[in-house]
């Protein structure tokens, strides 16, 4: 799987994907990340790539221009068959990204990821270059650049091997519909807080029956949602 992201703050990602399980991924060939930055595609000798809203108002609008520019080139760097790609626009407005979208994207050989700033893009570009808007919370960032690794770590650790022994996707929140249940680890007791005694029991039954019930509880409480239950009306 290939990662395209075409941003202009292409520095911030290093950091990121320099650690831990999509360090790994990489490292093993699992995916390439490859960065596009949208001035190296804008036509003016400023490198400018954004403009005032047309009808007024307040900030830019990134110009279509360089974006539709930077999208036939990634296209044109490496061939890849159109139904095994996508081109995502990281929006607000977007369908919300979830554990089963990021599931269902590891099946894409490539994925192009247009990071917005500013007021956003330019209309057009939804219209005729993207094939899917994504959501990473409904709240305003500066930039598509955090959504766009949010979308790229939640997906890149799906992929086959990513995880390798030590985790398992399946046992996780969100992947049975449900959170996930409460771990603990050494010591028993840490300032008089204990582990609760099932799961030093060694009754491994137990433990699934515990976990389960746990599981189940805090996510009545916290996510009804989950379950089809509406939330509580909330406390003031
Ligand atoms: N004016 C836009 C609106 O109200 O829908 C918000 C623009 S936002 C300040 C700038 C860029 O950040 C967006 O184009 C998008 O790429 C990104 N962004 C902000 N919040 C986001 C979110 N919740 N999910 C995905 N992308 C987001």
């Amino acid at each position: 799987m290939i990662f395209e992201v075409i941003t202009i703050f292409p520095e911030l990602f290093s950091s990121v994907f320099n650690f831990g399980i999509v360090k790994r991924a990489l490292v093993r060939g699992l995916l390439q990340i490859r960065y596009h930055d949208l001035r190296a595609f804008a036509d003016d000798p400023h490198k400018k790539v954004d403009d005032r809203p047309y009808g007024g108002g307040d900030g830019m609008v990134l110009k279509p221009e360089p974006i539709f520019r930077a999208v036939a080139a990634v296209k044109a760097g490496g061939p890849v068959e159109e139904a095994q790609q996508k081109v995502l626009l990281l929006s607000p407005q977007g369908t919300p990204l979830t554990q089963a979208l990021a599931a269902e994207l590891t099946s894409l050989a490539r994925i192009i990821l247009i990071c917005g700033r500013y007021e956003g893009v330019d209309e057009r570009v939804k219209e005729a270059l993207v094939d899917l808007e994504i959501s990473v919370g409904d709240y305003i960032l500066t930039g598509g650049e955090i959504p766009a690794m949010v979308v790229i770590d939640s997906v890149a650790r799906l992929l086959p091997g990513a995880l390798g022994g030590e985790f398992s996707a399946t046992d996780e929140s969100f992947a049975r519909g449900m959170l996930d249940f409460p771990q603990y680890t050494r010591p028993a007791e840490f300032r008089g807080l204990k582990v609760p005694e099932v799961l030093l029991s060694g009754d491994h039954r137990k433990i699934q029956i515990w976990r389960e019930q746990q599981a189940r509880e805090r996510t009545i409480k916290n996510r009804p949602d989950l379950l089809g239950i509406p939330y509580p009306p909330r406390q003031s």
